[in-house]
C-alpha cells in the first residue's frame, strides 16, 4: 500500500476536507494514475451528502477523472508510464456475465463503482478521483486523445458518455430531428454530441436568456418550454429527445413532440415518479427508456469520437480548496457547466 493525498468527507454534514488516504500496490494488471483533473458530478454531492443512503464515511467522491499513467503492471499491454488516461464510473466487474460478455458493464451485477463501492483489494470501499493517484485495473483505463484540453476532458468521463451512449443507441445520425431537454451539464454535452452527430438540434429550457449559449453550443433552434404555442408548433416531429432534467416536470409535454416510433429517453432523475398520459405513448407508438452511463468499450468510442470532433465539456477550473463552495453554487445551477478540479492544486495540502 501507498499513501495519497486526497479530500474526504468524515460525514454527510461535514465539509470535504483534506486527508490521506491508502492506495494499494499494483497488480499486475494494473494502472496507476497521478490525477490531473476530476470534474464534479452532482452524484458526488448527492453521495458525499449520503442522500441514496449508502455512504460509507469516510467519501473521496470523483468518477471523472483524467490524469497521466506513472506505473504499470508487468501484464499492462495497453498503457505505459507518461500516457494520458481517463478513469470514469466503474473500475472493475466480474467480466463473465451476460452484460461484461456485451460491452456493457454498467450493467454488470458485480460491479464495482470508482467510489464508494466494496474494495475487493483493500476492504473499506474505493476511493474516487478528488485524489492524486488512483489504481485501476487496465480494463477500466481508458485511453485520452491527445488533442483534448485536459480539464474539459474530465467532465466527458461521466457527463460525457451519460449523454454520449443513448444517442448512439437510438440511432441519433444526420437527418434526425433531436431534442434535448434542459441546458446543464448533462444538457450541454448532449446538444454538442447531437450536432456533431450531424441532427438538426432542438434545446428546450424553462430560461430565455440560455437562448444564445445554445445555439454557439450547437443547438438549431431554442424553445423556451413554458411557452405553449412554440411548443405545440414541434408536435409529431421529434425522432428522439434526450431528457436531461432532474427536476419535477410535465414529462407528457414532450413525448407529445415525438413523431410515431419516437423515443425519448431520460437521464436525470426527478425526485418524485414522474406521471405518464397512456395516449403520449399510445399514439405514435412511442417509448420511454432511461439510460445509464455506458460499457467501457463505448466510452472509449466516445472519446475518440471526441477527439475527430474536438469536443470537450465547458469548464469552470477550480483548486481543490474551493470544492465545497463549488457545491453549494451546483445546487444552484450556478456553473457553466461543469466544475473541473485541477489537482495539482493538492499539492499545497
Ligand atoms: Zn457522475
Ligand atoms: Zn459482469
Amino acid at each position: 500500500m501507498y499513501k495519497a493525498k486526497a479530500y474526504s468527507a468524515a460525514s454527510a454534514t461535514s465539509p470535504l476536507a483534506s486527508d490521506t488516504i491508502e492506495q494499494r500496490d499494483l497488480t499486475e494488471q494494473d494502472v496507476q494514475i497521478e490525477i490531473l483533473f476530476c470534474g464534479i458530478c452532482h452524484s458526488d454531492l448527492h453521495a458525499v451528502r449520503n442522500e441514496w443512503s449508502n455512504t460509507v464515511y469516510p467519501i473521496v467522491p470523483g468518477h471523472e477523472i483524467v490524469g497521466r499513467v506513472t506505473q504499470v503492471g508487468s501484464a499492462v499491454t495497453q498503457f505505459k508510464p507518461g500516457d494520458l488516461a481517463g478513469v470514469g464510473c466503474l473500475v472493475d466487474s466480474d467480466g463473465t456475465c451476460q452484460a461484461c460478455k456485451a460491452d456493457l458493464e454498467q450493467f454488470c451485477p458485480n460491479l464495482t463503482y470508482t467510489y464508494n463501492s466494496p474494495d475487493k483489494h483493500l476492504g473499506g470501499v474505493t476511493y474516487g478521483g478528488y485524489s492524486d493517484s488512483i489504481v485501476v485495473h487496465q480494463r477500466f483505463v481508458l485511453r485520452v486523445p491527445s488533442n483534448l484540453d485536459l480539464a474539459g476532458v474530465a467532465p466527458l468521463l461521466c457527463a460525457g458518455i451519460t449523454t454520449y451512449s443513448p444517442l448512439h443507441h437510438h440511432g441519433v445520425t444526420k437527418g434526425k430531428k433531436v431534442g434535448v431537454v434542459g441546458l446543464g451539464g448533462l444538457g450541454h454535452m448532449g446538444v454538442k454530441f447531437a450536432h456533431a452527430l450531424g441532427a438538426h438540434v432542438v434545446v428546450f429550457t424553462t430560461s430565455p436568456n440560455k437562448k444564445e449559449d445554445a445555439l454557439r453550443l450547437g443547438a438549431d433552434e431554442v424553445v423556451v418550454s413554458r411557452n405553449t404555442d412554440e411548443m405545440q408548433k414541434h408536435t409529431g416531429s421529434f425522432d428522439f429527445i434526450l431528457d436531461t432534467v432532474s427536476a419535477n416536470h410535465d414529462i407528457n409535454a414532450y413525448l407529445n413532440l415525438l413523431r410515431p416510433d419516437g423515443n425519448l429517453t431520460l437521464v436525470g432523475a426527478p425526485p418524485k415518479p414522474l406521471e405518464i398520459a397512456a395516449f403520449s405513448l399510445i399514439m405514435g407508438r412511442h417509448s420511454l427508456s432511461g439510460s445509464n452511463i455506458g460499457g467501457i468499450a463505448e466510452t472509449q468510442e466516445m472519446l475518440d469520437f471526441c477527439g475527430e470532433h474536438n469536443i470537450t465539456a465547458d469548464v469552470e477550473v477550480i483548486p481543490i480548496q474551493k470544492v465545497n463552495e463549488a457545491y453549494d453554487r451546483l445546487l444552484k445551477s450556478d456553473v457553466k457547466y461543469r466544475f473541473s478540479i485541477d489537482m495539482a492544486s493538492l499539492k499545497s495540502e
